[in-house]
């Protein structure tokens, strides 16, 4: 499109990756060691997320969950940056800009599913390149593992925010707004505070995770498997993110162990972006 508007965008970035370096800077003490975690709450401003008409404003769930998380790792001696941290419009681009002005940074995107269906139910964490595989599984294993609702696995999928960024980056979606039972968790500041300590201790652990797949949740916090994914970078939407999704039954019926649910693959979710 115009390209005056795109270079304008441009600036506007660095602009604000600029300002969120400067900031971090100031909020936070010396880390040695541990990475920098970008938490990038989804949506926020005009852009409420989730489906038209949805009750529950998905932005305000995310950032809620978002903060809870800041506080957690910040505490466990984390320097934290925060994509927004009030209910503003934050373009994907700056997210992702914020992100890779980190040299040691990993990437946590939060959000909240949504879907015509309210039947569709349960946890999904999507990753892109392989190197952020490790850091999907520890986040996946503990939110899938801990919360009540249905396991809907790791999909690896080219979401802008998650395609965009040279770091380790995830996008969990911690349930379905539009399900009755999921919604109610949702609007429970405890389980949100759950979901939040659950990112929290994917993050911690995302360097113990070892290849040996199994899907079950064991006692030990030392040993995370890696969680066996599903790929859908060839989904066939014309862009990766828009609102719109196809709503092709895909049904790549896939048993595994444990509660784990490989075959919602492309039913439920809208596939949003950011
Ligand atoms: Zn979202």
């Amino acid at each position: 499109m115009a390209t005056n508007f795109c270079r304008l965008n441009f600036f506007l970035c660095l602009l604000i990756a600029l300002l969120a370096c400067g900031n971090s800077h100031a909020a936070s003490g010396d880390n040695s060691g541990l990475p920098t975690v970008v938490i990038d709450a989804g949506h926020g401003g005009h852009d409420r997320g989730g489906i038209p008409g949805q009750r529950i404003a998905e932005k305000d769930m995310n950032l809620d969950v978002a903060q809870r998380l800041r506080n957690v790792l910040a505490a466990n001696g984390y320097r934290v940056v925060m994509t927004r941290d009030s209910d503003v419009f934050v373009p994907l681009p700056t997210r992702v800009a914020i992100a890779n002005s980190y040299r040691n940074a990993i990437f946590v995107c939060v959000h909240f599913n949504s879907t015509q269906r309210r039947g569709a139910a349960g946890i999904e964490t999507y990753f892109y390149s392989r190197d952020s595989l490790p850091l999907a599984s520890a986040v996946h294993y503990y939110v899938a593992g801990g919360a009540p609702s249905s396991n809907r696995g790791v999909r690896r999928r080219g979401y802008y925010v998650l395609r965009k960024t040279n770091v380790p980056a995830v996008l969990v979606e911690c349930g379905f707004l539009t399900n009755p039972t999921e919604a109610s968790y949702a609007q429970t500041a405890s389980y949100r505070q759950k979901l939040a300590d659950e990112i929290a201790a994917g993050v911690r652990g995302r360097n113990s995770v070892s290849s040996a797949r199994s899907t079950t949740r064991v006692a030990t916090s030392e040993a995370i498997p890696m969680q066996p994914y599903m790929d859908q970078t060839k989904v066939t939407s014309s862009k990766q993110g828009k609102s719109k999704r196809s709503h092709k039954k895909s049904a790549r019926k896939k048993k595994s162990s444990s509660k784990r649910s490989g075959s919602e693959a492309r039913s439920g979710s809208t596939n949003r972006e950011g």
